[in-house]
Order: C-alpha cells, then structure tokens, then sequence
C-alpha cells in the first residue's frame, strides 16, 4: 500500500493555541464536544468521589485541622464538582463547559493548596496535587491550553500562599515546585499530543466527508453524463435505423430502375427485330413487284401489280410515320400543345373522313356520330392534332376488323373530363389478349387477327398520347360481337363559347 499522508501534515492549526483559523474550528468544538459530554460527566463524578474518599486521609493525618479540610472538600469543591455534573444536563452546557471545568479546576486545586499550606511537611496533600495535575491535563478533557493556564495558575497560586500566609520552609516550597512543574510539563505535552491527535481525527472526518460529497457529486455527474450519452446513443441508433431504411428503399428503388432498364433493353432489341421484320415486309412486296412489272403479261395484270405496289408503299410509309411518332414520345420532343377548338368541327371532320373510308364503303358498315353538345357550346382546350390521331387511330381499327354491321363513335364531357368511346360490331378481340393490347407490334401476337394494312403500332402510340395528356385508355369487347375503346381526356372549358 502506497499512501499519501501529507495532507495529513498539512493540517494549518496554530502551533500554540492549537485552533484552525477558519470555521472549522467551530464545527471541531462542537465536534469535541459531543465526543467527549459523556466522559465528561463520568470524570467529574469520579473526581468527586476521589475528592471526598480522600477525606479519610484527613481523619488520618490532619488531626486538629480535619473539620476545617472537611469543610473545604464538602461544603466547597464537591458541591462545585456535582453542580458542573448536573449543569452537564442543560442544553446551553457546550457553551460554557470548558470555562466551567477551568474554573473547578482551580477550585478543587485551592482547596489543596490550602490543605498543603497548613500541613506542608505532609507529602499526602502534595501528592493530592499532583493527582488534579492529572486530572486536569488527561482526565477531565479539558482542552490543552486552558488545562496549561489552570496548572501553571495553580504552581503560581501555591508559591504566593506559601510565601505570604504559611510557615513553609523554602526547601519544601522548592522541593514542591520541582515536583509540580515537572508534572505541569509532562501533562502539557499529554495534552498538546491528545488534542493535536483529536484535531487530526477531525480533520480527516471532515475530509472524507467532503470527499463522499465530491464523490457523490461525481456519481451524479457521472448518471447524468451516461444519461445523456445513453439519449444520444439512442438517437444515433434511430438515425441509423433510419438511413438504413433509406438505404433499402433507394436499393429497392435501383434494383426497380436496373429491371427496368433491363427490360426496356429487351423491349428495344425486339422492337428492332420486329421493326426490321415489319419493314423488310412491305418493301419485299414492292421490290418484288416492281420487278414483275416488266413480265406484266396485260395491263390487267399490271395495273393489279400497280396497286400492291401502292399499297406496300402506303403500309411502309404509314409504319414509318408511327415509328417516327414513337421515337419522338421517346426522346422526349414531342410536345402537347393546348389550343381552343370547336370539338363537334373535329368530329365532323373525321366523321367526313370516314364517310367515305374504302371500309366503311365496300363493307356497307353504318358509320356514325353521336355529339355530347351542340355545336355551338363544344369548344375546348387540348391538343387537337393529338385528340384527332387518336380518333382516326381507333376508328379506324374499328372500321378495319369489323366485316358487317355499324361502327359508332361519341363523346360527353362530365366535370372537365371528355369520354370518347368507339364502338364497334367487328371480330372483337379474346379477354386474356386484351390487356396486350396497347404494346408495341400487338398485332403481330393476334392469333385471330387476319392480316390487316396494320403496323401494330396504333394502340401503342394512342395509349402513350393519352397518358401525355393525362388521360387513359380501356378496351371491352366480345369475340364475334364487337368492341369498344373508351377514353378519358381531363379537357378545360373556355368561359366564352365562340
Ligand atoms: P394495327 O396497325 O395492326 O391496327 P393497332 O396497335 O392499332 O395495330 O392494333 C393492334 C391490334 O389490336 C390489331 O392488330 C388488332 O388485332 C387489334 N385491334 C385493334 N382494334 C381492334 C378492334 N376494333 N377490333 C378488333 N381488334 C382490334
């Protein structure tokens, strides 16, 4: 064990006097007081007792003076020994208790001076003397400096007496003195010892008291502390928790990206093959017979030749206007453009259109328009040349797959939103074929599709115009009965009808 006990030394009482010069010198008394109030009182009545038994030794050697030595011990410095004993009882006791026990100190020492002056050859009183030396620095706690002033009062007292009032011979005032100082000296270094070992134990209580509180201040800090990093701790967890979170959700959200990605990688490649099948298509016709043109065999023949020739024309230049449409939607320049405009003059138009459409013609088809308003109140704002794509879009499928019967197309505008439908009493399509319908080159995957003029790309570029503007597109349709594609365009409507 390696301690450290300079502090121990360093303890700044007053050499002499032996008191702290700050405060804690009024906690150490009280500190003394309530170590010793108990020893204190047992002291006194022990010292009572030792004063009264002595009296036997009077009986013994006082002789003529017994009476009047009784008379001190009994009627004097007893009663004053019993009264700081029962004084030892009040509360106001601690203040006053050393000046008390000072006092009975010198009392019951002049009590003995009294009896050494009248019979000074008689060692028994001298010794007596010696015994509240005894008393007075070990026994009664008094403390060192008081207990040091009652001694040397006392050798003083006893010197002035023997020399002026009793027939003392010098060499016993001298031999008395040498025995009494000497004692005087001892007892003072007892004393100065017991109350610096006193003081020390007190300030050691009071530094391990105010190490406890540091150390308890410490403990609290130290909660408080682990308090507040356990919070911290707990948030940096949460936010953890949080980013982690983030992370999955932008993981999930890549490895969505990444499939698309893939996908429209795998869309673009059999776009390219069915685009180039499609087109390599047509012009083999054209190719084809524009060579057999020369080995027409009549103008019959020819003229026949003429027209597969136009209409593979017409085919490739349709397919490569729709291919166009589509690149622009997908890179992105091709832009809606909002106009005002009477909707009934652009049903008109198509409904003229129509009318004499070759299909609608050669199959006798009953082709007609059913206007949600009237003319006059049909005007509004969207992009006209896409709304009118879409409907020759859809008609004309619906006039092209249907062999007999009617084709019908209509509107009513509800709330800002236009519902177009076209119906149709064509070769309708399968349920399970329905919802691929709207991608790219459906036709080619039609099993009961005949071969039509058709890119396979109408429904394609009418689903992706209408989700431009906002709108969308359904199909209903039965095998053998017909179909009709519906749609919803959310529209404005200017406040002046012109
Ligand atoms: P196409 O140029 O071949 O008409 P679309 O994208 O416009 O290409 O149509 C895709 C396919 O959807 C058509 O080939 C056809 O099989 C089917 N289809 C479209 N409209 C109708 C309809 N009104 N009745 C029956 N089938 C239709």
């Amino acid at each position: 064990m390696n301690l450290e006990f300079a502090h121990i030394k360093r303890m700044d009482i007053n050499k002499l006097t032996l008191n702290f010069p700050d405060e804690r010198e009024k906690m150490f008394r009280a500190y003394y007081f309530e170590n010793s109030h108990t020893a204190t009182r047992i002291s006194f009545i022990l010292v009572a007792l030792l004063y009264g038994i002595f009296s036997y030794l009077d009986y013994v050697m006082a002789g003529e003076h017994t009476v009047l030595f009784w008379k001190i011990r009994f009627f004097v410095v007893i009663p004053v020994l019993f009264a700081v004993f029962f004084l030892s009882f009040l509360k106001s006791f601690k203040h006053y208790w050393q000046e008390l026990m000072f006092s009975s100190y010198l009392v019951a020492a002049m009590g003995i001076i009294i009896m050494i002056v009248i019979l000074p050859n008689d060692f028994v009183y001298s010794n007596g003397m010696l015994l509240i030396f005894f008393a007075g620095y070990v026994f009664i706690k008094l403390r060192f400096l008081l207990a040091s002033i009652a001694g040397w009062v006392s050798v003083f007292m006893y010197n002035i007496i023997s020399l002026n009032y009793g027939n003392v011979e010098y060499t016993t005032i001298l031999t008395n003195d040498f025995f009494f100082v000497g004692a005087n000296l001892i007892g003072m270094f007892a004393a100065y010892n017991a109350e610096v070992f006193d003081r020390r134990n007190f300030y050691l209580y009071i530094q391990v008291a105010q190490k406890n509180k540091d150390i308890e201040f410490i403990n609290k800090n130290l909660e408080k502390t682990v308090d507040r990093r356990t919070k911290l701790l707990n948030m940096r967890n949460e936010e953890l928790h949080n980013e982690v979170a983030r992370r999955i959700v932008i993981e999930q959200d890549l490895i969505l990206a990444k499939d698309k990605a893939e996908q429209s990688d795998r869309l673009k490649s059999a776009f390219l093959t069915n685009m180039s099948h499609e087109i390599r298509t047509p012009m083999n016709g054209i190719i084809g017979f524009a060579n057999l043109l020369r080995e027409a065999e009549n103008d019959e023949e020819l003229n026949e030749f003429i027209d597969i020739i136009i209409k593979n024309g017409d085919h490739l230049l349709n397919l490569i206007n729709d291919i166009i449409d589509l690149s622009k939607i997908e890179a992105g320049i091709l832009h809606i453009q909002n106009q005002s405009f009477n909707l009934n003059s652009l049903t008109k138009e198509i409904f003229t259109l129509f009318a004499s459409n070759h299909n609608v013609l050669e199959k006798n088809l009953v082709f007609t328009k059913n206007d949600g308003l009237t003319d006059d109140h049909s005007y509004i704002i969207t992009d006209r040349t896409r709304l009118k794509q879409i409907l020759i879009n859809l008609i004309n499928n619906a006039v092209k797959y249907t062999e007999a019967g009617s084709v019908e197309f209509g509107y009513e505008i509800i709330n800002d939103q236009l519902n177009f439908y076209i119906k149709d009493t064509g070769i309708g399509i399968e349920e399970k074929q329905q919802e691929h319908l709207f991608e790219r080159f459906m036709q080619v995957t039609l099993n009961n599709t005949p071969k039509k003029e058709g890119t396979g790309l109408g429904l394609a570029i009418t689903k992706t115009y209408l989700k431009m503007m906002g709108g969308s597109i359904k199909v209903r349709s039965t095998l053998n009965v017909g179909s009709t594609f519906s749609f919803k365009l959310p529209v404005e409507i200017p406040e002046k009808q012109e």
